[in-house]
This record gives structure tokens, sequence and C-alpha cells, in this order.
């Protein structure tokens, strides 16, 4: 136990140290690239589909990931006691509040067999991050879908006024997968004044690093005044630890409970837990890392722009935009070009998700895209996209 305690000390120094580094490391790349996963997915594919971060997890995560080998043997409890204590200070609650999951994935699942079953309804906007409502699926639950508003962000009057007495879990994406858009601190205060304190409010928040919109709140704001808000974070967006699995949630000590009878003991393992406490405190790297995705995606949504198409304002590492026609072919032929792109919301058939990787992918993907579906307007040759 001491050499895991002596050793995380070391990684949080060097973690402490990369803090003031003012370089980013390089994005994903080579013998990285070659290690990709996707059956059938080119080595060389650049990978616009799933809103990871190019730029992949610190240097201090990296090696606190293979300095996690000289504890392999052991079960990761000290480990995540140690999470769950750093998270705690860091989000001003206890460490009762704090639950671990495989991914904030697993969050949503435990979130569903806790708070769903026969009888009970989900309400959740239409189109948003859909696993939630499969987990639901499984539970027999009702599934309630408001479509999101003109402006493609979420309707919270008519989803609290879809929540009543049967009403388990209300599913709110801020920003919103996929379209990025967001919901204000004060409208969502509002909404959370009119739910039912039986439904529990399951706030998701796995995109909250991107935003600069100056009206928008985490809800760990919000957090003392409604006992029945759970916040969800996750490490696998600007972390770059997507491949690791780690995701948490923080809420009332009874609602957590309530989530954590429904983990699995365990379930997340020595190094990326040893990643979490190595990149944690790095906020220089993320506001940098902030910086560097937004900008390259106002230089994307600007290219999209000039080039006379309708995009959907982001607060995210993604844009959703309109193509004029059904997207599966589209993805697919982008595919062929070795550019991993959408997938289809089947609400909004015809709007294509892009995440934001890398100035040059984004580049990439900008020509690919004018040779598929080109320009409605001129667009301005000069600029480089
Ligand atoms: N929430 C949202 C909104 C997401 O977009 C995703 C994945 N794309 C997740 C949760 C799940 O992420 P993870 O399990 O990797 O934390």
């Amino acid at each position: 136990m001491d050499t895991v305690t002596v050793s995380r000390r070391t990684l949080i120094t060097s973690a402490a140290a990369a803090v003031g580094g003012a370089l980013l490391e390089p994005a994903l790349g080579g013998s990285i690239a070659e290690a990709r996963l996707f059956r059938g997915v080119p080595a060389d594919a650049i990978q616009l589909n799933a809103n990871e971060s190019p730029y992949g997890p610190s240097a201090a995560a990296r090696e606190a990931m293979t300095r996690a080998q000289e504890i392999a043997g052991r079960y990761p409890g000290n480990l995540e006691e140690e999470l769950a204590v750093t998270l705690a200070s860091l989000h001003g609650v206890t460490p009762e509040q704090v639950v671990l999951g495989c991914g904030s994935g697993e969050i949503l699942r435990m979130a569903a067999a806790a708070f769903l079953g026969p009888g009970r309804t989900l309400v959740a906007a239409e189109p948003t991050f859909e696993a939630v409502l499969r987990y639901a699926g499984v539970t027999a639950a009702e599934p309630i879908a408001v479509p999101l508003d003109a402006a493609f962000r979420h309707d919270l009057s008519r989803m609290a006024g879809a929540c009543d007495a049967r009403t388990g879990l209300v599913y709110v994406c801020n920003p919103n997968n996929p379209t990025g858009t967001i919901v204000t601190g004060e409208e969502l205060s509002a909404f959370l004044r009119r739910v039912p304190p039986t439904a529990t409010v399951v706030l998701d928040e796995a995109y909250f690093h991107f935003v600069e919109h100056p009206g928008y709140r985490s809800g760990f704001e919000l957090l003392g005044r409604f006992p029945n808000l759970a916040v969800v974070r996750t490490f696998s967006k600007i972390y770059g630890l997507a491949g690791m699995r780690l995701g948490y949630a923080v809420g009332a000590p009874e609602r957590i409970a309530a989530l954590d009878r429904h983990r699995v003991i365990n379930n997340a393992n020595a190094a990326v837990l040893s990643a979490a406490l190595a990149t944690i405190g790095e906020t220089g790297r993320v506001a940098q890392l902030k910086q560097r995705i937004n900008d390259t995606r106002r230089t994307l949504v600007a290219a999209l722009e000039r080039d006379g198409r309708r995009v959907i304002p982001s607060e995210a590492n993604f844009v959703m935009f309109e193509t004029g026609r059904d997207v599966i072919p589209l993805i697919a032929a982008f595919r062929e070009r070795k550019i991993l792109v959408g997938r289809k919301f089947p609400s909004m058939p015809s709007w294509l998700r892009v995440s934001v990787g890398t100035p040059e992918e984004t580049a990439a993907f900008l020509t690919a895209l004018r040779d598929l579906l080109p320009p409605t307007t001129p667009g301005d040759p000069s600029v480089q996209s």
C-alpha cells in the first residue's frame, strides 16, 4: 500500500510540473494510429466520429498509466477511494457524494437501473445522447422524448411539463450531443424548480470543458439547492482518455448511494485511476486544449458557413450541419476516403455531426466535403480552412 501511495505522489508531482509546461503533446498518431481497434478502419483514417480528443491524454497521464503496471496485481480500491476524495474536494462535496463509472456511460446505466423500471418514465430530449434511452428500455420504463426547440436547444419547459409522479429519471445533456447547444444556468434552475423531487435529474456535462457561453453554469453550482440532481462528468473528452473508460457522478448522498448499488465493484481500473489522478489538476493544459479545439471549431464553422451550409451554433468539440440529403451515403463516402464522421441521428436525418480534430484533420474533412457536396455559394478560395 505504501508503494502505491509513494508512486502516486510522484505521479501527482509530475502532473503538477506538466501544468506549467507551455506545449501540448503532439496529436495522436504513429504507433497509436496503428493500434486502432475498429475492425475495417484503416490505420491512417481520420476519426471525427466520436467526439474524442485528437490530442489524447497528457504526458503525465501517459506516464501514470505506464507506471500502473507496477500495481496491476492489486485491486484498485485505494485508488478509487483516492480519486473519489480528490474529486470531492475539487467540487466541494463529500466523498459519499461521488460515484465512479466505467466511463460516464456506466453512470447512465446505473441511473436507469436505480431510478427506472416498469410503470416509470424517462424524460429526455430528442435528439440527445441516446445511451440512457437504451438502458431505460432494458428496465421496461416508458421513454418520453421531447423534441428540441426551433433553435435545437432542450425545450426545458416542455420537458418539465412531461414530468409527473411516474417520472423516475430526467436526462439533460448540457451541452447536448449531437447538437452542441446549451441551456443557461437560469433556464436550468427554473427547470429544476418545476421537476418533481421524486424524479432524479441526470445532468450530463461530458462536454462541459469546451463551453464559453457566459450564461452557462455547471450543475455543480445548483447541487445544494436540488437534492434530486446528479451531475455526470467524463475523462473521455478533454482529458483524452476515452479508451481507458472513466466517468463519475456527483449528487446528494442518498441518490449517489442509489446509483452505487448498481455499480460493478472495482469498475475503474488501476491504470485509468492513476491517469485521472495525474491529469485532474492539469488546469493549464485543459485551458490550452479548450482554446485550441474551440479555435479549430470556429475555423470549421466559418468555412462551412462560407460554403453556404447551415450550422447549429456549438459549444462543444463537434458541430452539426445540414447536408440536404440522407447522411448515410455521405458517411459511407467519407469512409471511402478514410475519414470517419457521423453517425446518423434519425430525427435529424440530413444533419451530419462532425467532431473537431486537429487543424490538419479538419482541413482534410473540409476538402473532402467540398468534393462530395459542393458549396451552394462560392467559397473564398483565398481563405485556408
Ligand atoms: N455522455 C455524452 C453526452 C456523450 O457524448 C458520451 C460519449 N460520446 C458519453 C456520455 C459516454 O462517454 P464515456 O462513457 O466515454 O464517458
